[in-house]
Formats: structure tokens, sequence, C-alpha cells
């Protein structure tokens, strides 16, 4: 826990170097704490150290940490970065500012009248299945044109940005940069990719956020 905050200091000088070394501005770049896993006394120090974005990855979880944390910090910023189960769509609209894991028509649908039930309305990205694994969740790029014209409108939503988790093995590079031709494609300014491992290539390629866990935290129990 004492490590967190220099784990932020150092991890904000590597993107600001990285965005940097790409011509871009340091504040282009989002870091998203990913604190699944993680207690709430983590996230607590990670917020000390100045970190207002958080990602998590489940519903369930996200809710019994963040409901509390929020009446204490009111502008902390949260995403939802893992699956989501259409029958939790309302629960994610009203706790989530981002949700990054819009990847089928059915959660479109019931997205768009959680939203409309809810009256709230949190940023969309839609999960792209990359590297076309089949065991992977998101959209394949072939059919993302279709997709996003699907939810603007057959459910009048608004995606702002796109997702993805690269394949685990090979260089991620060539990934990231068709996510982020597929963004510019469609005009969507969200690129959300890289994660502790793969980081400063994900900036160079032109993320815009970067989803960070255990190079922040430490280690997890496996998912
Ligand atoms: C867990 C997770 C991350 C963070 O991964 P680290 O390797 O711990 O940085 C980022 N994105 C998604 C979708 C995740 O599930």
């Amino acid at each position: 826990m004492e490590s967190i905050p220099d784990n932020l200091a150092a991890l904000r000088r590597t993107i600001t170097d990285a965005a940097m070394a790409a011509g871009r501005a340091a504040d282009s770049v989002k870091l998203i704490a990913v604190s699944k896993f993680q207690p709430v006394e983590a996230v607590e120090a990670a917020i000390a150290a100045g970190q207002k974005a958080f990602g998590e990855n489940r519903v369930q979880e996200a809710a019994g940490k963040f409901i509390p944390l929020r009446a204490k910090y009111p502008d902390i910023e949260l995403h939802l970065i893992g699956p989501l189960q259409t029958n939790k769509a309302e629960t994610a609209v009203e706790l989530f500012d981002v949700i990054q894991t819009l990847d089928r028509p059915k959660l479109a649908e019931a997205l768009a009248k959680a939203i409309r039930k809810t009256g709230k309305s949190p940023r969309l990205y839609v999960e792209v299945n990359i590297g076309h694994e089949s065991q992977k969740a998101g959209i394949a790029p072939e059919g993302l044109g279709e997709f996003l014209a699907s939810c603007r409108v057959d459910h009048n939503l608004t995606v702002s940005g796109l997702m993805c988790i690269p394949p685990r093995e090979g260089d991620p590079a060539p990934c990231f940069q068709r996510l982020k031709r597929l963004a510019d494609e469609h005009d969507l300014p969200g690129v959300s990719m890289g994660m502790s491992a793969d980081y400063p290539a994900a900036i160079r390629c032109g993320a815009t956020e970067v989803r960070i866990g255990t190079a922040i935290f430490g280690g997890r129990p496996p998912a």
C-alpha cells in the first residue's frame, strides 16, 4: 500500500514521456487505475495521491466499493471495463461514468432502455475484438460500422470511443494501430487501450485512456 503513490508518480512520468515522444500533449492520455480485487484502502491511497479515474470489471464489486467512496470523494470517475450482463445494465448505467464494454446488440438494447428509464447517460465505448479471438468478447472489426449504425439508428445511443484487449501473445502494436484507425474512421474521440505490460506502446499508437492495475496496486488474485 505504501508504494501506491510512488507507482502512480512513476507511471505518470512514463505516460508523459511516451506522449511527448509521440508528439502528443501529456494531458491527452488519461490514466485509469484498475482497482478490481483491490481493497478500498488501496483505492483511497490512490485517491490521496491524486488519482481520480478508476476501472472495475464487475458491477457488484464496483457498487460495494464505489458507492461509499463516491459519497466521500464526489469527483471520482468510474469506468466499467469488464463484461456486462443485460440484467445488470440498469445498475451499471446508474453507477458508472463510462461503460467501455458495449459488445453486442442485446446489450445496446438493454443500455438504451436503462438510459431512458434512469435518465443517466454514461459515456459508451464499443469493445472491439481486435485480434479476432474466439474466446474474447467484442465486435469484430469488420462489423463495427454496422454495429455503430445500429446503436445510433435503432437505439439512439451515442458512442464516444473504442476499447480493446489485444491477444496475450505477440506484438500488440499492430492491434493498437488498427483500433486507432477504426476510431478515426468513425470519428470517435476515445481510444481505450494499453495495460501494465504495454501502455507505452498503446500511447505511441494513440491511446487516450490506458487501463492500469498491477503496475499501480501490485498483484491480485487471478480472476
Ligand atoms: C484487469 C484489466 C486491466 C488491467 O490490467 P493490468 O495488467 O493489471 O494493468 C485492464 N483492462 C482490462 C479490461 C482488465 O480486465
